[in-house]
């Protein structure tokens, strides 16, 4: 598993990081509309619509109930053909108001039992009504004064029946009204809860991602920085993502190249190009180590120093490429001829030097001579001459209670008295 998300791409965490931040938001927008619609909304509209088809045809049924006194009264008074007309259209259309709000009110036993109530008192007013059209009483009659009485008590009465029927529905949908209120403000809560998650979620996001991104990049800008400041042993290690990982692994790559070539570079500024030697720059590094190795009292030796001679007459009768030629063939003879741990420098134009470590005076004065006959055995060919070369060499034993330059000092002193006495000698200092 672990393995898996570190091979992600740089996209991969970015894209999970957005998806982290954003599904929370989107998801409590979605859950939001279909709360807010499928729940708060319709609550609110089924209180409007109860208003709409149960209390509307209420009313209006209590209104045509009343409407009937004024033909019954205008009939009592008066009499005529018109008004019993005008009372059986009432009646037809306050029947079916009934029926109509009866199915509205199925579910609802309280309001039913007063509309049937109302009914009841209706049945009883509509037959008093009934009858004191049919008879035709005059309307003096004291019958017709007593009946119509009776008839304005139940068409009272049925509307008061009917008014008990409404106040009924009226307090359910209140009481309905009141809890899609709760219920919207429940709503609001639960969608501020969700903002509050979702932006913890966004926090969270930008927080892994931002983690994820910044470890690496530390360590790519630490392990720059490093470089920069010359450590090129420091190798950048970065896992996650891929794309940084490749960074850090071609940059340790171009670590490696630059220190080989610096290397390589720092090895050519020690080696002299003509013989291939140690140069001068080698040798002063040299000695200056021995001489602190001499000093702790963990190293002895010897110090030769060799110049060829009559040198510049090897130029002047055979040109300037025969003395290289002489200087090369001199600096393979050296090589040959001493032992593995010895090391050979080129310190000037025709002059070397031979650090021999652990060399007591002896073995030095020995080694010198070794190589003195050496190279005097050994006449050097170029093109059709043999060119006799010798060699003079100057010893001087490493000590303590000398400086580097003190040391060769003393070697090249040792050198120019093997001179004086005539050349082709060894001289150890004194
Ligand atoms: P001595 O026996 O006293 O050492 O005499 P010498 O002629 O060897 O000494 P001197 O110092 O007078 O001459 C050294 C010559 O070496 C002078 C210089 O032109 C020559 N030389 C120095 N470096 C090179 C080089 O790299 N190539 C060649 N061909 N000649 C060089
Ligand atoms: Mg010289
Ligand atoms: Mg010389």
């Amino acid at each position: 598993m672990l393995k898996l998300l570190k091979a992600r791409s740089l996209r991969f965490w970015v894209a999970l990081g957005m998806v982290v931040a954003l599904a929370p938001l989107t998801l409590s927008a979605v859950i939001g509309h279909f709360v807010l619609n499928g729940s708060v909304i319709s609550a609110f509209d089924d209180v409007a619509k109860r208003q709409r088809s149960e209390l509307g045809p209420l009313q209006d049924l209590r209104i045509l109930v009343w409407d009937t006194l004024i033909p019954i009264d205008e009939y009592v008074n008066e009499g005529g053909p018109q008004q019993p007309l005008l009372f059986r259209e009432l009646r037809s259309r306050i029947e079916t108001g009934f029926v109509d709000i009866r199915v509205q009110f199925a579910d609802d036993a309280d309001a039913l039992l007063h509309l049937d109530n109302a009914f009841e008192s209706w049945e009883v007013a509509q037959n008093l009504a009934t009858t004191l059209t049919a008879d035709a009483l005059a309307p003096d009659d004291p019958e017709a004064e007593r009946q119509a009485k009776l008839f304005h008590a139940n068409i009272a009465a049925t509307s008061d029946r009917l008014g008990q029927a409404f106040d009924v529905i009226q307090a359910k949908i209140a009481a309905e009204h009141d809890a899609a209120v709760k219920w919207s403000e429940d709503a609001g809560l639960v969608l501020a809860v969700a903002l509050g998650l979702s932006l913890v979620a966004v926090v969270a996001g930008v927080v892994l991602v931002g983690l994820i991104m910044s470890r690496s990049v530390d360590r790519l800008v630490d392990g720059a920085a490093r470089f920069a400041n010359g450590d090129r042993d420091h190798r950048i290690d970065i896992s996650v993502p891929p794309e940084l990982s490749r960074v850090a692994l071609e940059f340790n790559r171009m670590i490696a190249r630059i220190d080989a070539s610096e290397t390589a570079l720092a090895g050519l500024a020690r080696v002299d190009e003509l013989t291939q030697l140690l140069n001068r720059r080698a040798f002063d590094e040299a000695l200056a180590r021995l001489h602190a190795g001499i000093v702790s009292g963990s190293a002895a030796g010897a110090l030769l120093t060799l110049d060829i001679d009559h040198f510049k007459a090897i130029n002047d009768t055979h040109g300037h490429a025969a003395g290289d030629a002489v200087l090369r063939s001199f600096a393979a003879t050296l090589r040959n001829s001493v032992r593995a741990g010895d090391q050979l420098y080129r310190i000037g134009g025709e002059e070397f030097a031979i650090i021999l470590a652990g060399a007591g005076p002896d073995k030095a004065v020995d080694l010198a001579n070794r190589l003195r006959e050496a190279v005097s055995a050994q006449p050097i060919p170029y093109r059709d001459v043999k060119i006799p070369v010798t060699v003079s060499v100057g010893a001087a034993m490493l000590s303590g209670d000398l400086t580097p330059a003190e040391l060769l000092e003393a070697a090249d002193a040792a050198l120019y008295k093997a001179k004086t006495d005539g050349r082709n000698r060894v001289v150890l200092s004194s």
